[in-house]
This record gives structure tokens, C-alpha cells and sequence, in this order.
């Protein structure tokens, strides 16, 4: 759409930015071929938003700013819907499918085989109805009983999908479309991990997510869903734009900027028919969205005129129906797998069954509070769903079917793979398993952060080389790479005397590095360079740090009780440091880190913090504290030597004005850090 150009500036930008907006859409939705990025359209949308505020006059409904608006305040009202929305009867096989053309035939007296139908996917979402009045949006619907159903036209709003203003200039003066309200498989998946790692509820499926969102009555919710809409039906328009067929008047659809099924085809005959519901069968796997069938329809309006209905149903229409992708089956057993970053997945192995034309025989569980979410155990039968190319899910359990004897699924303490031990730091969803350095499901990926650039940086070790040595099994821990010899490594495939007599050499280079450096290149859960090099400047060698309780691991700067779990459980796993012995063993080696001959000022001393700091977080304070030598105590007593007070203090001040300690503001104890710290070297420049 083209913006008209007037004398005002502002005006102008307005309806500039709102038809690159409405372009944008259309792009994206409807011709499945974005033209532009995600971030330029927030941005622009932004710039409206911004001048719309200061020109609230402008503001019009379908401004695409407008469409998060506010919650219905009586609850959704109720829509009576001027043409009923009806279902269609069901096909389940060929036979079912040839009998509907040979009717339409008979009843047309017509050839069967000359006869078009209109065909296309059936989603598997909500049938919603939208009413459009001069080409704007004025209500949307669900479609209830099919007679009456619940406005819901605040959340449809929310839908980029769904234009607010129709595409060009002559537009009827009434439209009602009708569509499926769907959600992505990915958008679901999305959806759901993001939920599970709130701890909040999850969806059983993308048809419960999508009516879930719809019904919410907060619109802001319904607008933070990945929901979509697509048009399969014209119920009313004006005349003069009906066409000679359904096939034209969903191109004419697609004109005014409502997307479409992209799988939508013009077929003849009952071959015709059985050949799409066939493709469709075959495609269904492969889309991104849930389909569970095909909607077939005579596509010549006149003869769906003369057609008409038989009881509730239209006698031009047919959905054929795809086997269900929901079976119930039981849990025999549930086994742990564990991933390459060493996070254990629960898995459900099941009685085999058949779901959706495939068999199947194992579905995630994902992680133990899912499993207690659904109360699942060993003997229960359970309800399992496969849609596309998703792993199988279990969405429920069958409580009236729950027999005498069920077991409790229990996380094992041992890794099943490498028999370390298996950890679950604080309230993290994942358990792991801490073998990180020894495990062989972790090998590749720890061998890989090994030798990267910013760890150990081996020149020349790439993934397909290391994954070629993991096979021939040549290398199962860091330290077998230093033990590689160029004569070998010329057999590999691909691998030249010259490529391998540099790896050698790179390796041999490898060996000396620097402490951070190599912590980093263990690969201990959530500890970046960062973490390394903080590690480094308090504790100075390593062997201080592989001992520190968890305890010291959180007054180091930085460093939370999470991450300190993970590295007290990383040191505490005897293969883990059996590996790191033969690393040493092997000739790695760094300049040591001059943390011992540094001075400790305050040894011996007890320091106290109270109040908000504003420079400092209160645990930086307290690492440069302890770096120094002192103790950093939660209570004030005679034997204190100072206390640092921030804002809003209160009783420990308090007390130290009485016991006459030593009180400090932030900006004294600043001063005094910066008097006594002297930053250690710890890594060279890279
Ligand atoms: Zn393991």
C-alpha cells in the first residue's frame, strides 16, 4: 500500500511507517518471504509508537501500534454468528473419499472425474471467524457451538497474521473470513522450555496452547504467543466480489493480506482426492504445525449452490482424517541419557504402539520436575502424543488405569554412562553428570572447548579431526592428545605427513599456557574466562582451588552459590582430577601465579559489611577484603576490626558506635583497597 502524501510532516511519517509496518506483515505472513529484520521492524514500530504518543489525535484502530488493547471488562461476550459455523462430515479412508466424489457426481450429474474440488491441509488449531466493515477488522470470534460463539477480538488483534486494515484501495464494504487460529511446532517448543524453566505450567499440545492464549482474557497474553492464523473460508461478502470459485476467492484472500495454506491445490476427480489426502499423509511429518487431515471442497461455487446441505453438513465438503497422533501405552521402565554436556535426560521406555502410522517405543520425560508435574511412575499407563518430527511426549497419566504396584522414577547417583557422580546444583531443573573431563557421552564436546581458541588454543584440532580420534578411540581424555605421534596421525584419512607433523608441533606449543586458560578449558559447568581468571587471582594455584569448599568458592568475586556448586563438584570427582594429574603428567604447564608472596594486610582481622554499597556489590567488597586477609563476618562483636557501612545501615551500626569499632564509608574502604591491593599478573596478553 502506498502512503499518501499530505502537507503535514508528521502525518506523513505516520502513514509512511505504518504501511512499511502493514508491508512488513504481509511479506512475512503471507508470502512466506520476510523483507526485513525482526529488529527493523521493532524499531520502526517503536518510531509510531513514539510519535503516536506524541500525537495521540492520529492514533487510529488499525495502527499497527494498537494491537495490544484492553481486556474485554465483562468477561468475552457473546457473538452470535450470522452464518452458522459447521462442521463437515469425516472421511477416514480412500473408500470414504471416492464415496464423497461419486455423490457430488451423481447429485451434479456430472462425471466424477471431470468434477474440481479445492483442496488443502486441515490445521489442527481453533476455527475463529473475523467481520470486516470497510476493510477494518471489527469483531472476531470463536466458534462456540457454531452459533453462537465468544468475542474474542482484543486477542485476535494480536496477531500480526490477521490484517487490521485489508490490503488496497476498493475494498468491500463487508468481509467475514473465516480461519485456524494455530501454534507452531516450534513456537510450542519454544513456548513450553520456557515455561519448564520458570517452573511454571507447560502445554499439553500447540491446539491446547493456541486455546489456551485465545482465552485468556488479558490481551498482552494472547500477544506474547507465537499464535497464527490462516483463512480457509469466505462466509460473507459483498456480491460484486464473489468469484466463479473457491480456489479465486482464497487468491483474493491473499490480495487483501490474509495468509493462506501454502499447500492449497486445485485437483480433478476422486484420484484427484486421494492423490492430495495421500501427499498430505506424506507431508505431514514434515511441516511446522499440526495438520490432522485434508479439507476437500468442490471448488465451483455455482455447484456448491446447488449442492447445499444435508442436516448440519455441507454436502460440497469433506475433511479426511489423518490416524490419531494421541495412543495410550504403558511405562515398563525409564532409563537416564545422558547428553554431550552431560545433562541426564529421563526417558520413558514404553509398551511399542503404534501412533500416527509409526511405532513407537521410547518418549521423553524431559526432566524430574516434568516427571512430578505429571506424577508419572514405573506401571502407569500414559497417554503419548508424536506430531511431526517432535521425540514422542508423554501429555498425561491415566489415573483410573494406575495399577496396585507402580515404582517411582529416581534420578540415579551415578552417572549411567561413566559412573560419576550425578548432581543437581541448588534449584537447577537439569541434574548432570560431573564427569565432565572422564564421561565418554561428554568426550567430543569436552574435547572440543578444550582445544579451542580461548582454552587451550591447538592449533589445527578440529571438530572432524577430534571426533575421528574419539572413534578410533585413540583419545578418550585431554591427555591422550599430548600423547599423539605425527606417525599415527598420518594414517587418519584426509590427514597429511605435513598436517600431522603440525598438529604435533601446535600441540607441543599447546603445552604451555596459563592458569586461567587452562581452568577455563576444563569445561566445568557455567565457568567462562571470566570465572577462570577470578578463581586465579584469589586462590593463585590450582591446587588451592581444587580444594576450596564451596564455602571459599562464593566469597570469590563473581561467584554465586550455583557456579561455586559446580566447581566444588567438578573438583570433588576423583576421575575429573585423575585426568587433570595426567594432564600435568603429560607437560602442561603455566607460569605460576605469585598469589603467596603477595602481602595480607589485613590478616588476622574481621571485617564487617552493613548497608547498601553503590560502587561495589557487596560480594566484590568482600572478595577484595578476603584477598587482602581478612575474615568478612555477618555480625559485629568487640574483636571486629572494622565495619563498612553503606546506606541504610542499621543495627549493626548501630552496635559498632556502641562496642567503638571502627566504622568506614564506601568511599573510605575504596580508598583503602586501592592503597593496599596490588593486582597479581596473571595472564599474559593474548
Ligand atoms: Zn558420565
Amino acid at each position: 500500500m502506498c502512503a499518501k502524501k499530505s502537507a503535514d510532516p508528521v502525518i506523513d511519517e505516520i502513514s509512511t511507517l505504518r504501511a512499511q509496518l502493514e508491508e512488513a506483515n504481509y511479506r512475512y505472513y503471507v508470502e512466506d518471504a520476510p523483507s526485513i529484520p525482526d529488529a527493523e521492524y521493532d524499531r520502526m514500530l517503536r518510531r509510531l509508537q513514539e510519535i503516536e504518543a506524541e500525537h495521540p489525535d492520529q492514533v487510529t484502530a488499525d495502527s499497527p501500534t494498537q494491537r495490544v488493547g484492553a481486556p474485554p471488562a465483562e468477561g468475552f461476550p457473546e457473538v452470535r454468528h450470522a452464518v452458522a459455523m459447521l462442521s463437515l462430515d469425516n472421511a477416514f479412508d480412500e473408500q470414504e473419499v471416492r464415496a464423497f466424489a461419486r455423490r457430488v457426481g451423481e447429485r451434479l450429474e456430472t462425471d466424477e472425474q471431470a468434477i474440481t474440488f479445492c483442496c488443502e491441509p486441515k490445521l489442527d488449531g481453533l476455527a475463529v471467524s473475523l467481520v470486516y466493515e470497510n476493510g477494518l477488522l471489527v469483531q472476531g470470534a470463536t466458534r462456540g457451538d457454531g452459533r453462537t460463539g465468544e468475542g474474542i477480538t482484543a486477542n485476535l488483534r494480536t496477531l500480526r497474521s490477521i490484517p487490521l486494515r485489508l490490503r488496497g484501495d476498493h475494498l468491500p464494504a463487508l468481509l467475514e473470513v473465516r480461519g485456524e487460529v494455530y501454534m507452531s511446532h516450534s513456537g510450542f517448543e519454544k513456548l513450553n522450555d520456557e515455561a519448564r524453566t520458570r517452573g511454571s505450567k507447560v502445554f499439553a499440545n500447540p491446539r491446547n496452547a493456541a486455546a489456551g492464549s485465545l482465552r485468556q482474557l488479558d490481551p498482552n497474553i494472547a500477544a506474547a504467543r507465537p499464535l497464527e492464523f490462516c483463512a480457509y473460508q469466505v462466509a460473507r461478502i459483498d456480491d460484486e466480489w464473489l468469484k466463479p470459485s473457491h480456489s479465486a476467492l482464497m487468491q483474493q484472500l491473499r490480495d487483501m493480506g490474509f495468509r493462506t495454506s501454502p499447500e492449497i491445490d486445485v485437483v480433478t476427480g476422486a484420484d484427484g482426492l486421494v492423490d492430495f489426502c495421500d501427499r498430505m499423509g506424506r507431508r505431514r511429518e514434515r511441516l511446522d504445525y499440526d495438520i490432522d487431515g485434508a479439507v476437500l471442497k468442490v471448488d465451483d461455487l455455482r455447484a456448491q449452490r446447488e449442492l447445499g446441505f444435508v442436516s448440519r453438513a455441507p454436502r460440497w465438503a469433506m475433511a479426511f482424517k489423518f490416524p490419531a497422533q494421541e495412543q495410550t501405552t504403558i511405562i515398563r521402565d525409564v532409563t537416564f541419557q545422558v547428553g554431550r554436556t552431560g545433562r541426564l535426560t529421563p526417558v520413558a521406555r514404553l509398551e511399542p504402539v503404534q501412533v500416527a502410522g509409526v511405532m513407537v517405543s521410547n518418549a521423553t520425560l524431559h526432566n524430574m520436575d516434568e516427571i512430578e508435574r505429571l506424577d508419572a511412575r514405573i506401571g502407569d499407563t500414559v497417554v503419548i502424543r508424536r506430531a511431526g518430527d517432535v521425540i514422542p511426549q508423554i501429555v498425561s497419566v491415566v489415573m483410573d488405569a494406575r495399577p496396585e504396584e507402580v515404582h517411582a522414577i529416581e534420578m540415579p547417583e551415578q552417572c549411567p554412562v561413566c559412573g560419576s557422580r550425578v548432581e543437581r546444583i541448588g534449584d537447577e531443573v537439569d541434574a548432570r553428570c560431573s564427569g565432565g573431563l572422564f564421561c565418554p557421552a561428554q568426550r567430543k564436546e569436552a574435547l572440543k572447548h578444550f582445544a579451542s581458541r580461548r582454552a587451550l588454543d591447538i592449533d589445527g584440532l578440529g571438530t572432524k579431526l577430534i571426533d575421528a580420534l574419539v572413534e578410533r578411540e585413540w583419545v578418550t581424555t585431554p591427555a591422550d592428545l599430548f600423547r599423539l605421534e605425527a606417525e599415527r596421525l598420518a594414517e587418519l584419512p584426509r590427514m597429511a605427513q605435513k598436517s600431522a607433523d603440525n598438529l604435533v608441533a601446535s600441540l607441543e606449543r599447546s603445552r604451555h599456557t596459563t592458569l586461567p586458560r587452562f581452568i577455563y578449558a576444563l569445561g566445568i559447568t557455567e565457568v567462562g574466562e571470566a570465572t577462570a581468571n577470578a578463581l586465579v587471582l584469589h586462590f593463585g594455584e590450582l591446587q588451592r582451588i581444587m580444594d576450596a569448599s564451596r564455602e571459599a568458592l562464593e566469597t570469590v568475586a563473581d561467584i554465586g552459590p550455583i557456579v561455586a556448586g559446580h566447581i566444588h563438584s567438578f573438583f570433588a570427582e576423583a576421575h575429573n582430577r585423575e585426568t587433570i594429574e595426567d594432564l600435568i603428567r603429560v607437560g602442561i604447564d603455566w607460569e605460576e601465579v605469585e598469589v603467596g608472596e603477595r602481602e595480607q594486610p589485613l590478616a588476622g582481622q574481621t571485617w564487617v559489611l552493613t548497608g547498601t554499597l553503590e560502587a561495589l556489590t557487596r560480594d566484590e567488597a568482600k572478595a577484595r577484603l578476603v584477598a587482602l586477609g581478612a575474615k568478612v563476618s555477618g555480625s559485629v562483636s568487640k574483636k571486629t576490626h572494622a565495619v563498612v557501612a553503606g546506606e541504610a545501615a542499621g543495627s549493626k551500626l548501630e552496635k559498632a558506635r556502641q562496642l567503638g569499632v571502627e566504622v568506614m564509608d564506601e568511599q573510605t574502604l575504596l580508598n583503602f583497597l586501592g592503597q593496599h591491593e596490588s593486582a597479581p599478573s596473571s595472564e599474559k596478553a593474548p
